[in-house]
């Protein structure tokens, strides 16, 4: 709070996610500690490793993006909290998007250690790493971490050469709290330079580029092969105590959150941020993933007695019903935007529609899949009426 009256009234704080990563390690309840790990990627400068301690050693939760430079930020971050490497014995990862997942492999490779994810997480295929035939030098590490980075953000996106859920598809079986992804829906997904479900555009990722990044990943990635795949409202020992899993999907589709009954603490991941609007892919994400998201957000706000959110990004947050709300209400008014924009302009795009709501800056597939989401969630509900017209689709507000 008090840093605040320093800042020039001109220049904007940046969000709380967006903050370069601290090297400070901080206590934040009996046993869990925050730890926070260098990112490159858009809007956001750091990615929390929580420590949860116990008698054996230590579970790290989402140990950043893979390559050097993070790497050796988490072994001084361990250090600082007075650990080896060797003392971590677990690894959980919340989700399937490189910032969480990237150190897990190696660590796993190195110590061990069992490696804890949700039963849909998505894993690189192991076939795809033994091809590998030389270790890459320190050189290629660095320029593949960049462009791994890089690409990062477009990991939303799957295609056959990137993580897919076919290895698992039957996990989903008697799972309450989402549809079934059909083979159908999946076989839509979207491989870099493709096109799109929705289609009228592509994604824009140049031809070198997407080459460069599938070599850059399997140059860095260990494939983070999970030892021990959860189902929801299964109990992981960790800290000493029992913690639940809380399966989110809405963010990714394999998205995990840890509930921590005893002293009332949720690691929410980037299901829920403090300040903001985690992404809603429409693409590999389930039929109706805004649905998805908003039925696991009540979810995670209707759990008993969370006194503490510690999320992915940003700092660790009290009112964690508060901020579902919040990130709820941001939806509804998106959905209202959109309701305005087709009646104003009629039968109208993805594309069309996402330039109608979205500033021109995030103009692009990200916004676009997003609005994707959120029309589809709006057909499934009656609001919305979608036909095709040559592979693009066209909605319509009412019916
Ligand atoms: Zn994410
Ligand atoms: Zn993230």
């Amino acid at each position: 709070m008090t840093e605040a009256a320093e800042i020039p009234k001109s220049a904007r704080p940046p969000k709380q996610e967006q903050e370069p990563a601290s090297e400070e390690v901080t206590e934040l309840a009996p046993g869990v500690i925050r730890m926070q790990l260098p990112i490159w990627m858009p809007g956001l400068g750091h990615v929390n490793m929580y420590g949860l301690i116990d008698d054996r050693g230590l579970a790290v939760v989402d140990p950043g993006l893979p390559g050097p430079q993070s790497w050796k930020a988490m072994k001084q971050r361990l250090q600082t909290a007075g650990f080896k490497l060797s003392d971590v014995h677990t690894v959980i990862v919340t989700h399937s998007h490189p910032d969480h997942f990237g150190g897990a492999g190696r660590i796993r490779k190195e110590t061990g250690a069992e490696l804890v994810a949700h039963r849909s997480f998505t894993t690189w295929s192991l076939a795809e790493s033994s091809r590998r035939n030389h270790l890459p030098s320190e050189e290629e590490e660095r320029e593949a971490e960049q462009i791994a980075a890089a690409a990062a953000q477009a990991l939303d996106i799957a295609s056959e050469e990137i993580p897919t859920v076919d290895d698992h598809a039957d996990d989903f079986v008697g799972d309450p709290l989402r549809d079934d992804p059909t083979p159908e829906f999946n076989a839509q997904s979207v491989p870099w330079g493709g096109e799109t479900p929705w289609g009228g555009s592509k994604h824009p990722m140049p031809k070198f580029t997407r080459r460069m990044a599938i070599r850059a990943m399997r140059l860095l990635f260990v494939p983070p092969d999970p030892s021990r795949r959860v189902r929801h409202a299964e109990r992981v020992q960790l800290a000493g105590r029992e913690w639940v899993s809380v399966h989110t999907p809405g963010h990714t589709i394999d998205h995990l959150c840890l509930y921590d009954p005893e002293y009332g603490l949720l690691i929410s991941g980037d299901h829920v941020l403090p300040s903001i609007t985690p992404h809603v892919s429409g693409v590999g994400n389930g039929a109706d993933a805004l649905k998805s998201y908003i039925q696991t957000l009540d979810l995670v706000a209707a759990l008993d007695g969370v006194k503490l959110g510690l999320p992915a990004h940003g700092h660790p947050f009290d009112d964690v019903p508060g901020r579902v709300n919040a990130i709820k209400e941001h939806h509804e008014e998106r959905m209202e935007l959109i309701k305005r924009a087709s009646e104003a302009i009629g039968p109208a795009t993805v594309q069309q529609l996402s330039h109608e709501i979205f500033p021109r800056k995030h103009w692009g597939v990200m916004a676009e899949s997003e609005t994707f989401a959120h029309l589809e969630h709006m057909v499934l509900e009656g609001e919305v009426e979608r036909w095709s017209e040559h592979g693009t689709y066209v909605y319509r507000i009412g019916s």
